[in-house]
């Protein structure tokens, strides 16, 4: 799940400046998940605005704020309500979506944090950067990238005491939850082979995927 957190409300007023009528949209999956842009956080900020003196003109939280031909079809039952403005409760992924789908300034109300689990109802972790090389088959199903702080692929780096990071002494070293994951699945072989670089020069930005062109030429 993307994980989101809202910015301080005064960003939002700050980013719409003279704009009068806003229209708001969220997020069903993840954003809601998050409490930052689900229904009742539109209502809040719809609260919110209103008492700063702007018109909210109508509000909407797609099931996926980042499927564009849903926000497509979500956004044309506001397009004679006059919005000047869109503030887009979801991640950056939903907010470019809106961006490019209106003509109108979009803006964010929350910052995109990372990809991680629900640990449980209000406390996410973060599980995976995205590398595009994912490695978690030879590391016992724990990511280096995200739970070494140096993002070792290749580790421990020697500085953790009692099983803590050198970087931060209340978190537990990610090479170390390594080796104990693969001791306890009897892979502990794994760790004489070294990795790979990471070689992130491989991946170009923006990356896209297209599963039908991929089936295409396997
Ligand atoms: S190695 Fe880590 S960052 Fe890379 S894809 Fe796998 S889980 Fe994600
Ligand atoms: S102590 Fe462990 S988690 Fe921290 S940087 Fe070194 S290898 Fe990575």
């Amino acid at each position: 799940m993307i994980i989101t957190k809202a910015k301080p409300t005064q960003d939002v007023l700050d980013m719409l400046g003279n704009v009068k009528k806003v229209l708001l949209t969220g997020c069903g999956e993840c954003s809601t998940t998050c409490r930052t842009g689900g229904v009742e956080e539109l209502d809040a900020m719809e609260k919110f605005l209103t008492e700063n003196g702007y018109e909210v003109v109508g509000k909407c939280v797609p099931q996926l704020s980042c499927n564009k031909n849903l926000m497509k079809r979500e956004l044309k039952a506001f397009k004679d309500s006059g919005y000047e403005a869109v503030v887009v409760m979801s991640c950056g992924d939903g907010t470019q979506t809106v961006a490019g789908l209106v003509d109108s300034p979009v803006y964010p109300a929350n910052d995109t944090m990372f990809l991680g689990e629900i640990e449980r109802l209000t406390l996410f972790s973060e599980a995976c950067r995205m590398c595009g090389d994912c490695v978690l088959g030879k590391t016992g199903g724990v990511c280096p990238i995200t739970k070494c702080a140096k993002s070792l692929v290749n580790g421990p780096c020697g500085g953790a005491k009692n099983g803590k990071c050198e970087t931060n002494p209340d978190v537990e070293c990610g090479w170390i939850l390594i080796y104990d994951k693969l001791k306890k699945l009897g892979q502990l072989d794994k760790l004489y082979v070294a990795n790979d670089d990471k070689g992130y020069k491989k991946n170009l930005y923006p990356m896209t995927i297209n599963l039908k062109e991929d089936a295409a030429n396997e």
